[in-house]
């Protein structure tokens, strides 16, 4: 049992082993290069060993034919023997007969050349046992018949020639038939040889089918998985830039946006405004007595209240073109593009209604026993020409009447007062 789970664990730890190999897409690649290139060797190899076994097979068929007309040549200058030694029987004149003596000799001559060519050729074993056992063959009937042939000569036309000359003829038959036996193991040998060449052509041929096929597999799978990761390097890049302009423009502490994030806001909505012709409102909110809060607390509580302060406000903020962001310390600005100084006024209204909500303790508050917020807004119709500037300075200022009447309220331009 416990060998078993010894084995078990084993092949997970390699199964896991594998896969961590497989997730470095890197040396998943680059064995997927070196594996093309393998391929790629192997078919040039294999390429150059078609190429050889085909001029092989040429060269074999070349030579097989040569083989066959020599072996021929053979046959013919036997032939020939026979034909003079025949002719010679017939002849009275003894010159005319020793004329066809010399022919008959010229046609040996003419087969132990055609022999020797034929040795010359590359020989099976096959073949040169067939070419022993022809040349045995001729080797016991020649003498017979060479001896016929003297004796034709000498004798002619006459009654007493004919028995030789006809057992010489059948010794000839039987060294032709000897012949026909050494052809036919030249052509067995020449099919067979043809045979085995054309196997190893088809298996070249198979293999560099095999490796093209495995090249062209592996390039689409690499293609295939080079599209991946460069798809997912594309998405990781543009994630990691988005994170970071998103970290660029809020702020640590309550996740809102950032002073950087609201004055490029107000900035473009404010030229915004300036063409359209639209009233842009601004919000100033201001923690009240936070310093108090701090020296109560610690500045850690100190912390959750502005967070806390944040989240709440961030749920009154609602809408897409509105951007509420931590302005500094404990001051908070909003930003309502399009809003009139009516509506900037409801929603300051919310912001500080949001805050009381939280109903966090604050002992050292003047303004309530809870936290609370002061708050001043401006709003303009601005025009070409105009700067922020004169925005803040309004909302500053009725933050700062805000504060001096008490805290806890909402201050406009209209001199209209809440809570
Ligand atoms: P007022 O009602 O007039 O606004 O008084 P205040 O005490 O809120 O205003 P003051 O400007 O005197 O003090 C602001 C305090 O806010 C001082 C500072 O220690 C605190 N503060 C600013 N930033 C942070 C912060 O990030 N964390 C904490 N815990 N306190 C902060
Ligand atoms: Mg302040
Ligand atoms: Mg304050």
């Amino acid at each position: 049992m416990a060998a078993d789970g010894g084995r078990i664990a084993g092949v997970i730890l390699l199964g896991g082993e594998a896969l961590s190999f497989l997730r470095n897409s890197t040396t998943v690649l680059s064995v997927g290069f070196a594996a093309i290139l393998v391929c790629m060797l192997g078919g040039v190899w294999v390429g150059i060993q078609h190429v050889n076994e085909t001029r092989a097979a040429w060269q074999r068929d070349a030579m097989y034919r040569d083989k066959v007309r020599i072996v021929f040549l053979m046959r013919e200058a036997v032939r020939e023997r026979s034909y003079h030694l025949t002719f010679a029987a017939t002849l009275d004149d003894f010159f005319e007969r020793d004329e066809q003596h010399s022919a008959y000799n010229g046609a040996a001559g003419t087969f132990l050349q055609a022999r020797a060519e034929l040795e010359a050729l590359h020989t099976t074993e096959a073949e040169k046992r067939a070419l022993g056992q022809l040349m045995k063959v001729i080797a016991t009937r020649r003498a017979a018949v060479d001896q016929a042939m003297n004796l034709v000569v000498e004798i002619g036309n006459s009654p007493e020639a004919l028995p030789p000359m006809r057992a010489a003829l059948v010794e000839q038959t039987e060294i032709l038939e000897a012949l026909n036996a050494f052809v036919k193991v030249v052509e067995r040998e020449s099919d067979h040889q043809a045979r085995v060449g054309e196997r190893a052509i088809q298996a070249t041929r198979r293999n560099a089918m095999i490796l093209s096929a495995a090249s062209v597999m592996l390039a689409i799978l690499i293609g295939i998985m080079v599209a991946i990761r460069e798809h997912r390097q594309v998405n990781r890049l543009r994630d990691q830039r988005n994170q970071l302009a998103k970290l660029s423009t809020t702020d640590a502490l309550t996740c809102i946006s950032n002073r950087r994030r609201f004055d490029e806001f107000l900035d473009f909505e404010w030229r915004r405004a300036i063409r359209l012709g639209h009233p842009l409102s601004l919000i100033l909110i201001d923690i009240d007595h936070f310093k108090n809060f701090n020296d109560t607390y610690g500045h850690a509580r100190g912390d959750d209240c502005l967070s806390t302060v944040s989240c709440a406000m961030g749920k009154v903020v609602v809408r897409s073109t509105d951007l509420l962001a931590r302005y500094g310390g404990e001051e908070f600005a909003c930003v309502l593009p399009e809003t009139h100084a009516e509506g900037a006024f409801v929603m300051a209204e919310k912001l500080r209604q949001a805050v009381m909500g939280i109903n966090m303790p604050h002992e050292g508050s003047s303004a309530a026993k809870i936290v609370t917020v002061s708050i001043g807004i401006a709003t303009m119709t601005p025009e070409a020409g105009d700067h922020t500037s004169l925005l803040f300075a309004e909302a500053d200022a009725n933050l700062y009447r805000a504060k001096s009447d008490g805290r806890n309220r909402v201050y406009d331009s209209r001199e209209k007062e809440a809570a």
